[in-house]
């Protein structure tokens, strides 16, 4: 084979037109049949760029200038989306960007799945796509003496100061907004990771949409607080509604925000919220969904799918703190759940309790090897559900569903690529994919969830 050399270098600029987006939100261009990826460019646009880095089978370009701008360009309305890296697709209308999550699902079934003959349905979104998150987790730091606060510029561990998120609760803001003032008012020292000294690493903020309730956490290096009385009784006085306020200390050089200490400074040690009918207990740790709104249009669609009599025993696999299996358990005779994380089952456990529903059993442990252990206890599911990290599920466990032979696999995914990648085992061991239905729970970011039906032949 002749190799094809690469027909652009380095800082060279040329104009090119956007072919495609991919699902990190980057324009795709062709030069000669070479791909050039070109954040913030969009399909159909006729622009000028600037070739930044060439690899082998591809290269990257800066955007310099629209000539031909596509009729589903937005103006971001956030004054600091081209720093930060929290948001990928503000640049894109609302409407195009469900459209765009729609066609991303469709190619990526065909060409990892080989999956085509099947509907995906339009994504569902949601009606205000702004504020949507309930949860903030904010890096502190400084400059020019003064303690900032939030997220990472893309790539880097520069903070990006930012006074307001447009898709975070507008409390959350406000939280992280008054902790800085506090904290530059009281010299409270932000964290600084590379000499590994200061105090406040990380301020993380938690809303209960439903229930208005609020929790500060302080994430320290050491167990001092400086001030923390005053710190206490300004947080009260400027968010009257907080009822709590926790300090979680986390020693560690590390990335990971969280330490194993946690302490309640004043008010209660959880805040609750609930998704439909159920409530929910949020201790500072406890995973919860960040967008309960389309998680309620996800798990609604995932109980539709499951098509529940109340005669049935259904697992729910990679189940988190319960959130599926509690809402499973209102209408299936019998629910079980597995999860690796055992603070997520204590929490799921405790969930089960507080909405009183008994006909649930929850597992710590690896799926992939409690699921072939129940099998061989004799425990068979009509129903199955997973809903697995962005890796996708273990083979064992798609094993072990092929052997219990459920009548019904529902497939709830944040990564498409696995998704596609699993149907298509599932497939090949008798399963066939009905539908599969995107469900936008991040607007302007890149990430798709979609929630997938199988039936079993024969
Ligand atoms: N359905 C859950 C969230 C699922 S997210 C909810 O709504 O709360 C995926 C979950 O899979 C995470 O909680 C993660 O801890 C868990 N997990 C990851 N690998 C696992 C494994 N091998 N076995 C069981 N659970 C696993």
């Amino acid at each position: 084979m002749t190799k094809q050399p690469i027909p652009v270098k380095k800082n060279d600029e040329l104009q090119v037109t956007i072919e495609d987006l991919t699902h990190e939100g980057a324009g795709v261009a062709k030069v000669n049949g070479y791909t050039l990826f070109v954040p913030r460019a969009l399909p159909g646009e006729v622009v000028d760029i600037k070739v930044v880095k060439t690899n082998k089978g591809y290269g990257f370009a800066r955007l310099l200038e629209i000539q031909e701008a596509s009729e589903h360009r937005a103006e971001p309305p956030c004054p600091i989306y081209n720093q930060c890296g929290g948001c990928q697709i503000q640049h894109l209308s609302y409407e195009a960007q469900l459209v765009s999550k729609q066609k991303q699902v469709k190619d990526v079934l065909e060409r990892i799945g080989g999956i085509k003959d099947i509907t995906v349905h339009p994504t569902l979104g949601m009606n205000d796509p702004w504020r949507y998150r309930n949860k903030a987790q904010v890096p502190i730091g400084e400059e020019g003496g003064l303690v900032i606060a939030g997220f990472y510029q893309e790539r880097s561990h520069r903070i990006i100061n930012m006074d307001e998120c447009l898709i975070q609760h507008e409390d959350n803001d406000q939280i992280i907004r008054v902790v800085k003032n506090i904290a530059n008012k009281y010299g409270i020292r932000a964290y600084d990771e590379e000499k590994h000294r200061g105090t406040l690493r990380h301020v993380v903020a938690r809303k209960g949409k439903v229930t208005n309730e609020v929790m500060v956490v302080f994430v320290t290096r050491g167990k001092e607080l400086p001030n923390k009385v005053n710190l206490i009784e300004e947080i009260r006085e400027n968010i009257p509604h907080v009822k709590s306020i926790v300090q979680n200390i986390n020693p560690k050089r590390t990335n990971v925000i969280f330490g194993d200490e946690t302490n309640v400074l004043w008010g209660e040690e959880y805040i609750h919220d609930y998704i439909g009918d159920i409530k929910f207990a949020i201790s500072a740790r406890s995973f919860y969904q960040v967008n309960p709104e389309q998680t309620k249009v996800l798990y609604d669609q995932a109980l539709e799918y499951a098509s529940l009599t109340g005669q049935e025993t259904v697992i729910d696999a990679y189940c988190g703190i319960g959130t599926i299996s509690l809402f499973l358990a209102e209408r299936a005779k019998h629910v079980y759940g597995v999860e690796i994380v055992p603070d997520a089952i204590a929490d799921a456990k405790r969930n089960a309790k507080l909405n009183g529903i008994t006909n649930v059993d929850f597992a710590v442990g690896e799926a992939e090897k409690i699921m072939p252990w129940w099998y061989a206890q004799g425990i068979r599911a009509d129903v199955i559900v997973v809903d697995p990290p962005r890796k996708g599920c273990d083979e064992e466990l798609l094993e072990t569903i092929l052997s219990m032979k459920p009548k019904r696999v529902v497939y709830v995914s944040c990564n498409p690529a696995t998704l596609a990648r699993d149907l298509k085992f599932l497939e090949a061991g008798g399963y066939k994919t009905k539908e599969v239905q995107p469900v936008d729970m991040f607007p302007h970011s890149n990430h798709i969830e979609n929630v997938a039906v199988l039936e079993l032949m024969n």
